[in-house]
């Protein structure tokens, strides 16, 4: 390719121009004319060329949190896509035309595993018809293989809500849990595309350092948070409470997954004159009016997260997320 493009762009105008122009000025014209159109030539080969060589992995991420992370272990080798918004319930999604169009070209699927998208992947994939990445595929990654899983079901029942045979699927909101998935996500990148392997160990290296100093400011931070008693409107938190040692007092869900009825929500306050909460969580992507209802009525202040990158203005990339997660509980606190 080197020797392409050196014919390409060396090879001197003036001596293959057309030598037919009866003046020198027309002459000088024209050789400016071919001049123009040699360099365009040229590098619209070099832009075809690099294009070659530099391919970008295509990536379909399921979460905005494992956009995130791709991005950060794969800087510009990777065009990601992300299949669900910040404000969208990722249990529930549409497979919409466009999501299967996306999979079809997608060479690595990033997801968070453990049925949390149950309800539409499985027929993402099959209509994608993409062998790559599809389930045991090596274009096929699930972060909570990698993580420990909290709240397995000793038995299943799907009579109980969004119950999960493989445990809660909320991994994203320990920070410590990025720390193995993104190592496993960094040898699959490799595995993929084996010709970057030096930037894809680079860009873990400088990751791997600077989150866990990240993670040890954010315990630090969050230190005043441990055994705080709090309310979460769905199960989605218990990793971020093992985490930094929230206790979890009652969900407003009384099923996972079901809203609340006011008579359900009028009992979850009556128990919390036995057993009483410093603030109600949920997530950006929820309805606001249960965990609202409950604080007015409980004095306490309603706390929304982010959840995933995007959740909140603040929360722009992994880093921000966290950051602004541990504002917004201490600002609960006071
Ligand atoms: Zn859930």
């Amino acid at each position: 390719m080197k020797t392409k493009q050196s014919v390409v762009c060396e090879l001197s105008p003036l001596g293959e121009m057309p030598a037919y122009p009866s003046s020198a000025q027309a002459n000088a014209r024209a050789g400016e004319r071919y001049v123009v159109a040699r360099k365009i030539l040229c590098a619209f080969l070099l832009l075809l060329i690099s294009g070659n060589v530099h391919a970008a992995l295509n990536v379909f991420a399921c979460e905005p949190e494992w956009a995130a992370l791709t991005q950060q272990l794969a800087g510009n080798q990777a065009s990601i896509y992300t299949a669900t918004g910040a404000l969208q319930d990722p249990h529930r999604v549409e497979a919409r035309p466009s999501l299967i169009a996306k999979a079809r070209r997608a060479q690595l699927l990033v997801c968070t595993g453990a049925e949390l998208e149950i309800g539409w992947l499985p027929v993402v994939l099959r209509e994608s018809g993409n062998g790559a990445i599809q389930s045991g595929s090596s274009g096929n990654f699930e972060a909570a293989q990698y993580v420990t899983m909290l709240e397995v079901p000793a038995r299943l029942d799907r009579a109980e809500g969004d119950v999960h045979a493989s445990g809660n699927p909320h991994i994203q909101t320990d920070a410590r849990n990025f720390l193995p998935v993104a190592e496993a996500l960094s040898k699959r990148l490799i595995q993929l595309d084996p010709a970057n392997t030096q930037l894809y160990q680079q860009q873990y290296a400088t990751f791997s350092q600077q989150w866990r100093a990240a993670i040890a400011k954010w315990e630090k931070q969050a230190a005043s948070l441990k055994d705080v008693p709090v309310i979460v409107q769905h199960k989605g938190f218990p990793y971020l409470s093992n985490w930094l040692g929230l206790k979890q007092v009652a969900e407003l869900e009384p099923k996972p997954g079901l809203e609340p009825s006011a008579a359900y929500l009028a009992k979850v306050l009556n128990e919390l004159q036995q057993h009483p909460a410093r603030m109600v969580l949920r997530a950006a992507y929820q309805d606001g009016r249960p965990s609202e209802w409950i604080a007015q009525r409980a004095h306490i202040p309603a706390v929304m997260l982010p959840y995933t990158v995007g959740g909140t203005p603040q929360a722009t990339d992994l880093f921000t997320l966290f950051d602004d997660t541990i504002q917004r509980l201490l600002a609960g606190l006071k």
